[in-house]
């Protein structure tokens, strides 16, 4: 592809298209203390709001953080698994987007272990979306403009999916909680590529590590990789240190997200660009 023709891509992307921290916190002892939020992620894309993981704290953190748009305005909830560090506020937006059941609307995508018995959503709000979408690998599901795919399920202790979302100008993955195994990296060669990062150090702990997210970043190779869902010892070592040795080591722009920041799509892949520049020199 020619420069110029990836430069009209970028400006080609619509430019509410955005990406934003409802939360970039996870596990106990963070969702306690709130000392990182832990409301997931609201991506804005193909002319929709999609709520990913919808930890505690998640619809006043949306409040807080998204003013320009009502939370009625979400179109589509999505669980990667119903830990409660991504679920906890599940049913709220669920009322919130049916407004109380006096509407039909919205779609909700998640495993079948989040429903039922066991599950963690309420049956009763079901009758009032207009779609639910349990997920089994290879899922694929248009949303507006985009269409959103669930590749493999991943190993964690509950069933658990990651997404790629492939809109007409770019594609973003999110690695939800899994431990690390090979075949992740192919699954989710996206754009712009997000992943849970839990632990430090490879463990039997479901989670991935920074080695394990650097093995990805090399792989996908995207335009920028962003950092998020840390427990309190990423927290104290800090994620933009990690961030940084991430970059130095894959030389890829790596992100360590922040609560309530807004990330325009637009400037996320122009570090793509960036990244060019840097070889050339
Ligand atoms: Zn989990």
């Amino acid at each position: 592809m020619k420069k110029s023709q990836k430069r009209k891509d970028v400006l080609a992307v619509h430019h509410d298209d955005e990406i934003v921290f409802l939360g970039t916190g996870g596990a106990r002892y963070v969702i306690a203390t709130q000392l990182r939020a832990t409301g997931g992620i609201l991506f804005r894309a193909g002319g929709k709001n999609m709520i990913v993981d919808p930890g505690p704290g998640s619809l006043l953190r949306f409040l807080s953080y998204v003013p320009d748009v009502r939370p009625e305005k979400v179109d589509t909830l999505i669980l990667s698994h119903k830990h409660i560090d991504h679920s906890a506020d599940i049913n709220v937006y669920l009322d919130v987007i049916t407004r109380g059941g006096f509407r039909n609307k919205g779609m909700l995508i998640a495993p079948h272990d989040a429903f039922g018995e066991d599950g963690v959503v309420h049956s009763y709000l079901l009758d009032h979306l207009e779609r639910v979408v349990m997920i089994e690998p290879g899922t694929e599901v248009p949303i507006g403009s985009c269409t959103v795919q669930f590749p493999l399920r991943h190993e964690h202790r509950v069933e658990t999916y990651g997404f790629v979302l492939k809109c007409d100008e770019y594609s973003i993955s999110y690695i939800a909680d899994t431990k690390y195994f090979p075949d992740i990296d192919q699954a989710y060669a996206a754009d712009i590529l997000i992943m849970n990062l839990l632990r430090l150090e490879p463990s039997d702990i479901d989670h991935l590590s920074i080695p394990d997210c650097e093995q990805i970043i090399t792989t996908v190779k995207p335009a920028v990789a962003i950092i998020t869902h840390f427990g309190m010892t990423v927290l104290k070592t800090g994620p933009w240190n990690i961030a940084r040795k991430l970059q130095a080591s894959t030389d890829i722009t790596v992100l360590a997200a922040e609560d309530g920041k807004h990330y325009p799509i637009r400037q996320l892949l122009e570090y793509r660009r960036q990244q060019e520049l840097r070889t050339k020199k």
